[in-house]
């Protein structure tokens, strides 16, 4: 726990929060209405704020608890102008990367809004090469081995270069989709077409990473808040989280993951200097590979991560109440609860259109002990889509995550 400190009351800069529906609402848009943004939504709407909730698609699981709801096509920079300005909100948080962010940049520019954490912030980790070369070239982190390409020519190159095995990956891409693991350069042409075809925006071009053998996969909830005593801003450190991922997208993970104490303090360097950079206030989520006592940083995402999904169960403050506390300028407490684990729910199939997907096993799931459900509400299921979580808590880790598996597999979702 943070040290109790006594309150400056309203000191130059200190937040003052609204009333929805009012004149003197605190609004915020968020974009991107999916199971990360749901928590979010929930966590701005207790602290009294007024929340937009944004998506492509009507019904979104944000959308369901938000005050308003929007439904526009957020690549399209006019679009999604015309949507932030409707919302009159003061505050934009972005919950997903596929965004014209250029727009972002221009409203914030114009002082319409605040960008949380920040436009720049937002615009670089969209794209992988832009936060790639922020953290090794400017900031000299290390990282695995890379290279970029613009064609199969270029490809073929770049993978001769880093070595083989090796990951490619669309430039603009998250949670595995349009990546390959390539073996050898027989395999580039599989790749290429493969991240062309599944990546969320084709932009022709791709990263080339060495394949990391890593022995650990953290991500390390990092949190930019203002502090009460001086106005300016502290950066606080949740306990490290361990996952599983298969196919490049998370299945399972928990907190705390055991770290030795020379890589966890590494861990929260590397994650102190590349969040700095970014810089305004609000939760990221730090990827970083550990092999035997050295950090490698992999990514960061400006906003809550999915693997830290595990902190509403093992957290004091879940990641999603961090990050509505950080960006409303609000103290926060990274401290853990209990150890924790999350195992999330899949698709096995299509839904048929307007039939949304039915739950059995609920109940047997929630007998577990330790355990919590939280199902997203989609709409919609597609093979392997996340449609839920379990999160469980116990005196361990490995209690937590052998309940949360049983309690997940309890879980069947029927389309
Ligand atoms: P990413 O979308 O970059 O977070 O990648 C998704 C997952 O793929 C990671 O969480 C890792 O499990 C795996 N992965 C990505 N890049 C590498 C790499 N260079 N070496 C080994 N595994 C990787």
């Amino acid at each position: 726990m943070s040290d109790v400190v006594a309150a400056p009351h309203g000191g130059p800069g200190a937040p003052v929060i609204g009333t929805p529906w009012t004149g003197c609402a605190t609004r915020v848009a968020l974009l991107g209405a999916g199971e990360i943004g749901k928590e979010v939504a929930i966590a701005l709407t207790r602290l009294g704020v007024e929340v937009t909730a944004v998506d492509r698609y009507e019904g979104a699981p944000a959308q369901q608890v938000a005050h308003n709801a929007l439904t526009v096509d957020m690549g399209d920079p006019a679009a999604l102008t015309a949507a932030v300005l409707s919302s009159g909100a003061d505050v934009v948080v972005p919950e997903i990367e596929a965004l014209a962010t250029d727009a972002l940049v221009a409203l914030e520019a114009g002082g319409r809004v605040r960008v949380v954490p920040t436009a720049r912030a937002v615009q670089l980790t969209m794209n992988r090469e832009g936060i790639r070369r922020l953290a090794a070239e400017e900031l000299g982190l290390a990282t695995s081995p890379y290279a970029f390409a613009s064609g199969p020519q270029e490809l073929a190159r770049a993978a001769q270069d880093v070595g083989f095995p090796c990951v490619v990956k669309p430039v603009t891409s998250s949670s595995g989709h349009g990546q390959s693991v390539v073996r050898g350069p027989e395999e580039l042409a599989a790749a290429w077409r493969h991240a062309a075809d599944d990546g969320r925006v084709d932009r022709g071009r791709v990263i080339v990473e060495g394949f990391v053998d890593f022995d650990a996969e953290v991500t390390l909830l990092t949190v930019r808040s203002r502090d009460p005593r001086t106005g300016g801003t502290v950066t606080g450190f949740c306990a490290p989280i361990g996952h599983r991922q298969v196919g490049g997208d998370y299945v399972e993970s928990w907190q705390p993951q055991a770290l030795a104490p020379v890589v966890l303090e590494q861990a929260r360097a590397v994650a102190q200097r590349v969040t700095e950079a970014l810089g305004g206030w609000g939760v990221f989520g730090v990827e970083l590979f550990v092999r035997g006592e050295k950090v490698l940083f992999s990514e960061v995402s400006p906003r809550p991560h999915d693997t830290g999904l595990v902190t509403l169960a093992s957290q004091h403050l879940n990641e999603f109440e961090l990050h509505a506390r950080a960006l409303l300028g609000l103290p926060v407490d990274t401290s853990l609860r209990c150890p924790g684990a999350s195992v999330t729910i899949r698709a096995g199939g299509d839904s048929a259109p307007g039939q949304g997907v039915s739950f059995a096993g609920v109940e047997a799931a929630l007998a577990v002990e330790g355990v919590d459900l939280r199902l997203f509400g989609k709409p919609e299921a597609h093979p392997g889509r996340r449609l839920g979580v379990v999160v469980a808590c116990a005196e361990d880790v490995g209690t937590a995550r052998a309940r949360a598996a049983t309690a997940a597999a309890s879980v069947r979702p029927s389309v």
